[in-house]
């Protein structure tokens, strides 16, 4: 249920935009989410259309940019796709990692008219 709040969020966030821009209409928001999120892209989409109604970004469209759980290896160094529950490097098989994408959670950007 956490994709609400966040819609609303991220809403605001366009609407404040395009206010400082003077636009009349928002055509297209650019979103940019990390898989640890678990944010729904459909859930966000449902969200948005009930949220923007009667607002400037009520005609908007949503694009997604999905980014893949990816974790650079301590031991080697070499980045890869974390599988869920797969904690291991695939090159090394060590289990020593940081998290280098797959938290992002923003707009990336909005064209307005
Ligand atoms: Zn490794």
């Amino acid at each position: 249920m956490h994709e609400l709040a966040i819609t609303q969020d991220m809403l605001n966030l366009v609407l404040e935009q395009a206010e400082k821009a003077g636009a009349k209409e928002v055509g297209e928001i650019n979103l940019v989410i990390g898989e640890m999120t678990g944010v729904v892209e459909d859930c966000v989409q449902f969200y948005f259309n009930f949220l923007s109604k009667g607002t400037i970004a009520e005609r908007a469209a949503l694009s997604f940019t999905m980014v893949p759980t990816t974790a650079r290896c301590r031991v080697c160094d070499k980045p890869f796709e974390l599988k869920e529950f797969d904690w291991a490097c695939p090159y090394c098989q060590g289990n020593s990692m940081e998290i280098i994408a797959g938290k992002e959670l923003f707009v990336e950007s909005i064209e307005v008219e």
